[in-house]
């Protein structure tokens, strides 16, 4: 399968930004939502896009591309505690001081390539994992800041993590945030209960957001809540498939996601259909 498949609407606005101008991409990066390794395969994807020396086709075969496929381009770097740790450099737990001071070393001197810094967590196993307070310390995000807001050709910096509070607010700040849908990679979205119920919903209209609301409740008394959300969301993840364009698909994903968290929380299902319906159906 092809990546802007898998990624329709990110892809395609990171292509966009990339084919207007590369001063149209942000410098610094950041990603979050539950599932870190469609992050990082995104933020490899960017990487590839602005190495590319070809199409930049799904399978391209250049030199760049093929380095990045196969994880070994030299100025594509994952960041982590597990990654790219200078020889000198004991630490286990953490980002680095260190690997903060290398990377503004390699700043210094130009490069024939793009350079993209992936910074992210990396588990025992070996799986990619999100920043956070603890493994990317306040110390070592205040090193990076200068780098991170002096634009500078050639260098981009992506963050990867599960909840934007967890990493520094002046990175943060410094950062355009997108909110990367779980399970986005997936194939099948079933939604067979909320068939006929919330399907179109973008065509209904705000005097029938308590209606609505109340039919999903009442599909509560055969299913749980949580479930009747997940299906919301993978008709919403079909959606988005066939209307990469719609920006507001993503941000109605975000909104079930926060629903999702709110049914964690045994918040009566009522409130939290009404809710959501209001903040949906316009
Ligand atoms: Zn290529």
């Amino acid at each position: 399968m092809q990546l802007s498949d898998k990624y329709p609407f990110l892809t395609n606005y990171f292509t966009q930004a990339l084919t207007v101008s590369n001063r149209a991409l942000p410098q610094s990066i950041l990603f979050y939502g539950n599932d870190l390794d469609s992050q990082y395969i995104l933020a490899n994807e960017i990487a590839r896009l602005l190495n590319c020396k070809e199409d930049k086709n799904d399978n391209c075969e250049c030199l760049n591309c093929r380095w990045i496929n196969e994880g070994t381009h030299p100025a594509v770097l994952t960041i982590s505690r597990a990654d790219n740790k200078p020889e000198d450099d004991d630490s286990k737990t953490v980002i680095s001081i260190r690997q903060s001071q290398m990377i503004k070393e390699m700043l210094v001197s130009a490069s024939e390539f793009h350079r993209v810094f992936i910074f992210c967590d990396r588990n025992d196993n070996g799986e990619i994992c999100g920043l956070n307070p603890m493994n990317f310390q306040a110390e070592t995000a205040n090193s990076l800041l200068k780098i991170i807001e002096e634009p500078q050709a050639g260098v981009t910096f992506i963050f990867l993590t599960r909840y934007i509070d967890d990493v520094l607010p002046t990175i943060v700040s410094r950062s355009q945030c997108f909110f990367v849908p779980e399970r986005i990679i997936n194939n099948q979205y079933n939604y067979s209960n909320i068939n006929g119920i919330f399907t179109d919903y973008f065509e209904f209209e705000r005097k029938d957001v308590f209606d609505i609301s109340q039919k999903l409740q009442e599909l509560t008394k055969e299913i749980p809540t949580e479930t009747i959300l997940e299906e919301i969301q993978n008709y919403m993840l079909a959606l988005l498939k066939s209307n990469p364009h719609n920006i507001n698909i993503i941000e109605h994903i975000k909104i079930i996601e926060d629903a999702k968290y709110q049914a964690k929380l045994n918040l009566k299902p009522i409130n939290i259909f009404d809710d959501i319906c209001l903040k949906i159906i316009k």
